[in-house]
């Protein structure tokens, strides 16, 4: 069958894949330690839960942005945090932050525009620029996973639009240095460059330096060309529900909605108060971070006994990101034997534009990450290729 040529570069989200094959392999009774999802192994809040169980008898659509106090509320949210005062015409609440950053590239990329992406990165910005018509330029991050700003000036050129900045990072779970974001700052503000900073995992943060800088919004100069992007998949454990949001400058947002009004329509009511609900709640949640960072201080001391990796202690998200440059040299190879031989499931640093290494995602239970990374080890011990 003849499909449209524009699938012929795109492949299925690696992340998405896996977690699906896992949960496959779950549902034929195998018993699979999945530790590639990026999302939380909790259940629905129960606040959310109730304030949703009350609005089930809203079933109309609504305005294709969402509703006016959604925005309101985050607005008011980007405000305090940041002091960006903006008003809700600066944002659009979408079908997750990925239907936000999809929107987002078809709202602002020209065929042949050009978009640089820091890598490692994750997996779904390339192939939503080269749905734009765009071009990724990929350039390295530092050895430290820190944002290479000199790097990144390297390859500009005529046809860049525009720079995507993901802090905290996945895969690597890095939070950028302010150093590193003021040079960013220092190198576009008196360009036409849009940045794009998705800033999903930002409740999501261990120990963090005092200097450390939780939006783009407090380092860019250049408002009218910030774009930020969040949602509340990972913050409230709520990935399903399909709810996000993207700041933009009001034209960037008024295209959004010309576009979003024939590709989708309004994110679905229910999951709009659920973000309503976490958005007055107006507190971070201490308990997901405390049982968090526990198991990333048990992963640590785990990781810590097995020879022949190195891995980076995160800042923030949930994932490890280990090289295991030393026991293979082909990671996709590895991790399709690890699930085959032990059903442990990681994902390969291919998918992330970085072979060598291999994500661990933490957001699963220490029972699971106990077995998963034991048998790891043993796995990893007596590898062969
Ligand atoms: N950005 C990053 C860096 C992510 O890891 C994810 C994972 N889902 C998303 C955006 C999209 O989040 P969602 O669509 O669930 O809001
Ligand atoms: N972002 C998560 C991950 O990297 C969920 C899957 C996806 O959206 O790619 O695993």
């Amino acid at each position: 069958m003849q499909l449209a040529k524009r699938l012929e570069n795109i492949s299925e989200s690696e992340t998405i894949k896996l977690n699906t094959l896992a949960k496959e392999l779950e549902g034929q009774g195998k018993i699979i330690i999945n530790l590639t999802a990026g999302e939380l192994d909790f259940a629905t809040p129960q606040n959310l839960q109730k304030a949703v169980a009350k609005k089930l008898s809203e079933n109309k659509y609504t305005n294709t942005l969402g509703l006016p106090l959604l925005r309101q509320l985050i607005a008011k949210k980007i405000a305090a945090e940041t002091g960006w005062k903006i008003s809700p015409q600066n944002i659009a609440a979408t079908a997750g932050a990925k239907t936000g950053l999809y929107a987002l590239f078809q709202t602002l990329i020209n065929p042949g525009d050009e978009v640089i992406i820091p890598v490692p990165s994750w997996v779904s910005y390339e192939h939503q620029i080269k749905l734009a018509g765009g071009k990724p330029i990929f350039v390295p991050l530092t050895k430290n996973f820190d944002l290479d700003t000199a790097a990144i000036k390297k390859r500009l050129s005529k046809k860049t639009k525009a720079i995507i900045i993901n802090s905290p990072h996945n895969p690597t779970g890095k939070v950028f240095s302010r150093p590193a974001l003021l040079a960013l700052d220092k190198l576009i503000k008196k360009t036409s460059l849009f940045v794009i900073s998705d800033e999903i995992y930002n409740t999501l943060t261990y120990r963090p330096k005092k200097t450390a800088v939780k939006s783009l919004a407090e380092v860019i100069s250049k408002k009218s060309n910030l774009i930020l992007i969040n949602g509340f998949s990972k913050s409230e454990a709520i990935t399903g529900w399909r709810i996000g949001y993207v700041i933009a400058a009001p034209e960037i947002i008024s295209g959004m909605n010309k576009f979003l009004s024939h590709a989708g329509g309004n994110p679905a009511v229910p999951s709009q108060w659920a973000a309503i609900t976490s958005l007055k709640q107006n507190r971070p949640n201490l308990q997901t971070l405390n049982i968090l960072a526990k198991r990333r201080n048990l992963v640590t001391q785990m990781l810590n006994t097995i020879p022949k990796i190195s891995f980076y202690e995160p800042d923030g998200a949930f994932y490890f990101f280990i090289n295991i440059r030393l026991i293979c040299t082909n990671t996709q190879k590895f991790c399709q034997q690890l699930l085959a031989n032990r059903q442990v499931a990681l994902v390969p640093g291919e998918a992330f534009h970085a072979p060598g290494f291999i994500r661990l995602s933490f957001a699963a239970s220490e029972k699971n990450l106990t077995l998963g990374i034991k048998r790891f080890k043993d796995f990893s011990a007596n590898f062969k290729e």
